[in-house]
């Protein structure tokens, strides 16, 4: 029997998850639907397309702008989030909540969250044999994304991490808030600073900011060098990369990462895991 899928937001005719599913899907012989869902920008919108989904016998379904702090609140008065989700403050995964349904609990209330986005980055880090444990990282951007990567990356072992950020007063405040949030991040082990105060030898220096979408650059120090330049973004030529290239560095965009958190929510709802490279390899060539 084919099982359903759905991608919710706003727009949503650029989402490259149904492509991504279905060869998943091809990879380990299931039998899926996965589209992409409109949904208008509210918070009742959401719901009820939520909710028609999993009444439905939708199995599963994926979050993203603008609705993944909406998803957020949706599911921390339902059925509950994952620890990636809480830290996250967002969600990009739901699914029901098995336990509270076999207890009898409504299946509109059993709706749990989870976010694979920062698990997906460091899955992609891995898979090209860049060892994270005792790596010095730093991270440009204290936005959302931010969020959602610290947590998994000092779970991977990470020795130290600078967060730089253009307005500096909200990677000081993330960071207070995170290490209140989580016993696993310690505020010793985080640095922060202003972009362009962020000087020295990284292992990592990961561009989490979303100024890759304008014309803006970076004011990147000349004393500032890393091994590995990883931007968020992907789809576009990024100058970002592109400047670390030129000293020598190695770098990757944000698509595997993409293709990483897709595979760890596929692997939520069906219990199949995903060869990432060997999607990531197949979805170059197609
Ligand atoms: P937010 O809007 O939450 O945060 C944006 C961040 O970028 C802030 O730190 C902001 O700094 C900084 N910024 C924006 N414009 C500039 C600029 N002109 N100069 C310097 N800094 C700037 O965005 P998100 O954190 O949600 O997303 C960040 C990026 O990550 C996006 O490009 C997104 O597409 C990508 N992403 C990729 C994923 C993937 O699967 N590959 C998953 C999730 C996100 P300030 O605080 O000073 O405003």
């Amino acid at each position: 029997m084919t099982q359903h899928f759905i991608v919710i937001g706003n727009p949503i005719a650029h989402s490259k998850s149904p492509k991504i599913h279905t060869l998943f899907a091809a990879q380990t012989g299931m039998d899926i639907s996965y589209q992409r869902q409109y949904c208008p920008n509210d918070a009742d919108s959401f719901t009820a397309v939520v909710e028609a989904f999993f009444y439905g016998g939708g199995v599963g379904a994926n979050v993203t702008v603008p609705f993944k702090q909406i998803a957020y609140a949706f599911c921390a008065a339902r059925g509950g989030l994952s620890a990636h989700a809480k830290i996250a403050g967002a969600v990009n995964t739901l699914l029901l909540n098995k336990a509270l349904l076999d207890k009898g609990v409504p299946l509109a209330e059993a709706i749990y969250g989870d976010n694979t986005d920062g698990q997906g980055l460091v899955n992609h880090i891995k898979s090209l044999n860049w060892p994270l444990t005792c790596a010095r990282v730093a991270i440009i951007g204290a936005g959302g994304a931010v969020r959602g990567i610290i947590l998994p990356l000092i779970e991977s072992g990470i020795a130290t991490v600078t967060i730089a950020n253009r307005t500096v007063s909200k990677a000081v405040e993330l960071v207070e808030e995170l290490s209140t949030a989580s016993t696993v991040i310690d505020e010793q082990q985080i640095k922060t600073c202003s972009t362009a105060e962020l000087e020295g030898s990284f292992d990592i220096i990961i561009n989490a900011t979303s100024i890759g979408l304008s014309d803006d650059k970076l004011p990147l120090s000349h004393d500032l060098n890393c091994q590995y330049a990883y931007d968020l973004m992907y789809g576009r030529p990024l100058p970002f990369l592109q400047h670390f290239e030129a000293r020598g560095a190695q770098t990757s965009d944000g698509y595997g990462m993409l293709i990483g958190q897709a595979a760890l929510s596929f692997e939520r709802w069906t219990g199949h895991r995903i060869d990432v490279t060997k999607a990531t390899e197949d979805l170059n060539k197609s």
